[in-house]
């Protein structure tokens, strides 16, 4: 049976202990929050909370903090993460428009009060209040109907009013631009607890409908339903859908937000969403996604964009092993391996992944002995294979995201360290000792 449900995949993580109903009663105020980042810090399962205070709806958070776990969502070995999210972008598989599903086993049209209907969480201290965070936003272009999937962060500002972070340059935003220049709204749809497949798919930027990307990775095609007072389709097992039009002209100041960098976000001018309609699953689970977790940056800004690095570095330098985006470092970081056969082969590999995405600040290339993976070991490849002014490249005034808070407005300094060892007569060959992959320690302590 195919991973075509949050449920389904929520039993398939349970069953291998990837995921533990907490039963304990907790605040939907930071309590649910800290409590899902300390399970992330001691590497702990994904948590599905049964009982927040005020609330009879479950919710579920830290279903992506582990690599492990995305490659359980769609069913494929760790190792292959990386090329089965390639190839699925490269066959997309339309979706299917079906006549009604579990989405519609509640329709609310009228008295609207998301908070009252559903436990959203205040995630971080100075957050400005309850934010819908795991929202995959379904929205239309104006002109050609091409369907995009996106995630916002979107605060909660009355019983059926929202702010939606929107930026000019994502694809919602073109759609926005273009309805709004007419005076008209932008209909959206707020797709709230997803298969595995859905979500990773939403967090990519592809040029065509998200939905193809998702059915590629679940290799069937997602099957949609239409809204009740919006022209937009949704997943028909979706937990929770928020219907609702973003109007032409109203902005607000939204935020602060824990983000994916590590600190605080907000927005002086940004516009709201006005709620018309909510459908949702019998007994939903509502799904969140903590602010500035892991989960928040391995959605963003790894899975999402290591096919994409991948993919510009090896076109360029086909020696290229192995790339990662480190969660550890906000996205911002691009680690390479490769087997160099040409002096300068390092220096072209850091040119093609400081164009794979403007978050690309960093970035460190490493011979094929060591594991991107370890940053014991990349630290190391730095220590004992750099030599400053000739392995360090600083290309200053580049674009970059405004997020981060050292550039100027989004204008970054962006650098390349090439950390392989150098190809003259010098030895470079590692210590490796004899056996150790092999020796098991309780056979000797
Ligand atoms: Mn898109």
């Amino acid at each position: 049976m195919p991973i075509n449900e949050l449920r389904y995949f929520l039993k398939l993580l349970e069953e291998r202990g990837e995921l533990v109903k907490v039963k304990r009663s907790v605040s939907p105020k930071f309590e649910l929050s800290s409590v899902a980042r300390k399970s992330e810090i001691e590497d702990g399962p994904a948590l599905l909370f049964k009982n927040v205070e005020g609330y009879s709806t479950p919710v579920v958070t830290n279903l992506f903090s582990k690599i492990d776990r995305i490659a359980l969502g769609i069913e494929v070995k760790k190792g292959q993460l990386l090329q089965k999210i390639t190839k699925a972008i490269d066959n997309p598989i339309k979706p299917k428009i079906v006549d009604g599903g579990p989405v519609k086993d509640a329709v609310v049209l009228e008295n609207i009060n998301l908070l009252k209907m559903f436990p959203i969480p205040i995630h971080a201290e100075k957050d400005g209040g309850p934010f819908i965070s795991a929202g995959v936003v379904i929205g239309k272009d104006p002109e050609t109907g091409r369907r995009n999937l996106s995630y916002h962060r979107m605060q909660v500002k009355g019983p059926a009013r929202l702010g939606i972070h929107n930026d000019p340059w994502r694809h919602l935003g073109e759609f926005y631009r273009k309805v709004e220049v007419k005076g008209k709204p932008l209909e959206i749809a707020i797709c709230i607890g997803l298969d595995p497949a859905i979500e990773l798919a939403a967090a990519a930027r592809v040029l065509y409908d998200e939905f193809e990307l998702a059915g590629a990775m679940k290799e069937m095609p997602v099957e949609l339903v239409k809204c009740e007072t919006v022209d937009i389709e949704v997943p028909t097992n979706t937990e929770i859908v928020i219907e609702g039009k973003i109007p032409p002209t109203v902005r607000e100041p939204e935020g602060p937000f824990a983000e994916y960098t590590g600190y605080y976000g907000m927005d002086e001018f940004q516009p709201v969403v006005e709620v018309t309609a909510v459908t949702h699953r019998e007994e939903p689970i509502y799904r969140t996604i903590v602010g500035a977790s892991m989960e928040h940056v391995i959605l963003g800004n790894v899975v999402s964009r290591e096919p994409v690095l991948y993919k510009f570095v090896k076109h360029v330098v086909p020696e290229v092993k192995a790339v990662h985006i480190p969660p550890y470092s906000a996205g911002f970081h691009a680690i390479i391996s490769m087997k160099k056969e040409n002096e300068g082969m390092a220096k072209q590999a850091i040119f093609a992944a400081l164009t794979s995405h403007i978050n690309i600040k960093h970035v460190i290339v490493v011979d094929e002995d060591v594991d991107i993976f370890d940053p014991k070991d990349v630290f190391w490849a730095i220590a004992t294979r750099v030599q400053g002014d000739k392995d360090v490249m600083i290309v200053p005034g580049a674009f970059g995201p405004k997020l981060d808070r050292t550039s100027e407005e989004g204008v970054t300094a962006k650098i390349g360290i090439d950390a392989t060892a150098s190809l003259d007569r010098k030895e470079f060959t590692r210590v490796k000792h004899w056996k150790i992959d092999k020796i098991n320690l309780k056979d000797y302590i």
